[in-house]
């Protein structure tokens, strides 16, 4: 398979910026196991580009850090509140409550893919009484997915019931640049300033070969952390090749660039399918997914073409995702081929 697809942001490969620094970081030796100069240097680009001074920490992939990231918030008689369809609950295989030896996550439902202090609320309210896990996170998830966007006062606002109701707050970020991107305001504005304790931020997604970021604005919540990591099989001891492309995503804004890039093909994808009679789109398309309702029979004829996309992400329906890499051109092939399958099937 080579043609581009749109199955997910993760079918594509390594952007220049990131294999250009792997290339760099490719030469002579360095300290091992984090003690390199590229580590620094990417912990250092973190600091300046949320302009905080918060601590940063590298894994392989989202799934080791949401789960380590909510095992350091937690104690294993604790629960983290998420929406019923976050990757945590869906897509992560247990590893949460592995990782935190047992705190059980509480699911809440979402309007457009989103938490609303009202449903974090009811979850963290139902029960008080000892035999009940107690609550002690948020966990949300931005760009959702479903491909929607926190807005600044819905983040404040959950943020504010987080305070009232003495839990932490944490952001899966696999898609935090194009939530970036979309709403162009500043990382620290869409994170710490409005409230986030830890954001796992994405970088496989957005360019990387592997890496996800984790940054602690409230420090305290990373004590020993490096432990953790260790333990759990995180610490790479050739830590520069998942740090160095961080370096290189950075320095060149082109983690913004891209995102931009992959949420302008979204929407140039919807644009040219929403007139389409039989097509819906299920959400409004904010970051860089689109998806669609569309005839069963459409979504048979759309495979028979060649297309590869997934049908059982959140709830139903087809998801088409773009990525660093996306061609226009591509996308309007997809669109075109949207168009024929449905008409054939009505
Ligand atoms: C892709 C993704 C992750 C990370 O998944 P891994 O496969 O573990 O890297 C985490 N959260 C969300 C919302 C994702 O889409």
């Amino acid at each position: 398979m080579s043609d581009q697809q749109f199955a997910s942001d993760n079918y594509s490969g390594i952007c220049p910026e990131a294999w250009d620094a792997m290339a760099r970081a490719n030469q002579g030796h360095e300290r091992a196991y984090g003690d390199d100069q590229w580590t620094t240097r990417a912990a250092d680009h973190f600091r300046e580009l949320f302009a905080t001074d918060c601590e940063v920490f590298f894994a392989f992939n989202g799934t080791a850090a949401n789960s380590l990231a909510l095992s350091s918030l937690c104690q294993s008689y604790h629960s983290v509140i998420c929406s019923d369809i976050a990757h945590i609950e869906t897509d992560e295989c247990g590893a949460p409550e592995f990782f935190s030896n047992g705190s059980k996550l509480l699911l809440a439902r979402t309007e457009q893919g989103k938490l609303t202090p009202a449903a974090i609320r009811e979850v963290a309210l139902k029960r008080k009484d000892i035999h009940y896990p107690k609550p002690r996170v948020v966990s949300l998830t931005q760009a959702t997915e479903v491909g929607t966007v926190y807005q600044p006062d819905e983040l404040r606002a959950i943020s504010d019931t987080c305070r009232d109701l003495g839990l932490h707050l944490h952001m899966d970020g696999a898609r935090f640049a194009n939530a970036c991107a979309h709403l162009g305001i500043s990382p620290a504005e869409l994170s710490w300033k409005t409230g986030v304790d830890v954001l796992c931020f994405g970088g496989t997604k957005n360019g990387m070969a592997v890496g996800e970021a984790i940054l602690f604005f409230n420090r305290q919540l990373a004590t020993d952390f490096e432990y953790r990591c260790k333990q759990s099989g995180q610490l790479a001891s050739k830590m520069r090749f998942l740090s160095a492309p961080w370096v290189g995503l950075l320095e060149s804004g082109a983690w913004l660039k891209y995102a931009a890039h992959a949420n302008h093909c979204a929407s140039l994808l919807a644009e040219l399918i929403q007139d389409v009679p039989g097509v819906e789109l299920m959400f409004p398309v904010q970051a860089n997914g689109v998806f669609v309702s569309l005839p069963p029979p459409a979504l048979e004829a759309l495979k028979s073409r060649g297309w590869v996309f997934y049908t059982f992400i959140g709830v139903g329906g087809a998801r088409f995702m773009c990525s660093w890499d996306t061609r226009e051109a591509r996308v309007r092939q997809l669109a075109a081929d949207i168009r024929a399958a449905v008409s054939a099937a009505s």
